[in-house]
C-alpha cells in the first residue's frame, strides 16, 4: 500500500448489493464513498429534462459542456440541486445504461471520479473502476450474485422507496442492464484481474462487509512497513 489510505474499489452487476456493501465498508472504515453509478445517473437526469434522451451524440456534446455533476458528502448534485430522491427509477436506470456506453458521457464522468479518488481514503463503488477509472487501485472486489438474487434485492429496495414494479419488470430491467452494461466496447463490467470476487447470494449484508473489511484489515496489515 501507498503513502496515503487505500482506494478501495467495488464493482459488479446491478443489484449485487454494491451499494449498500460499499456505504457500510466506507462507514466502518470511516473512508469517502464515491457512488459513481449515481453521478452516471444524474447526467442521465440532466439529459432527459434537456429532452434530449433520443438524440444524437452531437447533441449530447453540447449539453454535457455544461452539465455539472458532483458527489458532496453524499449528495448527488446537478449542478447545486440535490438530485438524489429523482435518480433512482428503473426507467432512468435503463436511460443511464445506454448513455454510459457514449464515449463523451465516460470522458465526462472518469476524470471526475480518479480526481476524487486521488487522496486516497475513498471506495468506489460501479462497474469499471478497478478496471478503467482506478487500475491501481489498493484492494478490488467484485460482486455479484444470481439473476434472482439480484432482482429481489432490487425489487425490494424500488419497494422501500415507493416506485409500484413487479418482481418481473425488475428482473427484465436488471437483465437488460446486464447486458448491455457487460456488452459495450467502452469500460464494460468486467472483474478486473485482480480482483476479489464474492458472490453474495447466499450472504447477509453483514456477513459480506465483515468479509470485505477483513480483507481490507489483511491487506492493510501485511503491506504496511
Ligand atoms: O450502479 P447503478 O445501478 O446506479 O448504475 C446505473 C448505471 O450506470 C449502470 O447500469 C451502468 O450502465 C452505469 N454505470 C457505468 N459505470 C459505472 C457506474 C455505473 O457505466 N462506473
Amino acid at each position: 500500500m501507498k503513502d496515503r489510505e487505500p482506494v478501495i474499489t467495488i464493482d459488479g452487476p446491478a443489484g449485487a448489493g454494491k451499494g449498500t456493501v460499499a456505504r457500510r465498508l466506507a462507514e466502518r472504515l470511516g473512508f469517502q464513498l464515491l457512488d459513481t453509478g449515481a453521478m452516471y445517473r444524474a447526467v442521465a437526469l440532466s439529459v432527459a429534462r434537456a429532452g434530449l434522451a433520443e438524440s444524437g451524440v452531437a447533441a449530447l456534446d453540447g449539453h454535457l459542456q455544461k452539465v455539472e455533476v458532483s458527489i458532496v458528502d453524499g449528495q448527488v448534485l446537478l449542478g447545486d440541486e440535490d438530485v438524489g430522491a429523482l435518480i433512482r427509477t428503473p426507467e432512468l436506470g435503463q436511460l443511464t445504461s445506454r448513455l454510459s456506453a457514449i464515449p463523451a458521457v465516460r470522458e465526462k464522468l472518469t476524470p471526475l471520479q480518479r480526481r476524487a479518488a486521488g487522496a486516497g481514503g475513498v471506495v468506489l463503488e460501479g462497474r469499471d473502476t478497478g478496471t478503467v477509472v482506478c487500475p491501481d487501485a489498493d484492494v478490488k472486489f467484485y460482486l455479484t450474485a444470481s439473476l434472482e438474487a439480484r432482482a429481489r434485492r432490487r425489487h425490494a429496495e424500488l419497494l422501500a422507496l415507493g416506485y409500484g414494479v413487479t418482481l418481473e419488470a425488475v428482473r427484465e430491467d436488471v437483465r437488460v442492464r446486464d447486458r448491455q452494461d457487460s456488452g459495450r466496447t467502452l469500460a464494460p463490467l468486467r472483474k478486473a484481474p485482480d480482483a476479489i470476487e464474492v458472490d453474495t447470494t447466499d450472504l447477509t449484508i453483514d456477513q459480506v462487509v465483515d468479509r470485505l473489511a477483513a480483507m481490507v484489515e489483511q491487506r492493510r496489515c501485511c503491506t504496511r512497513s
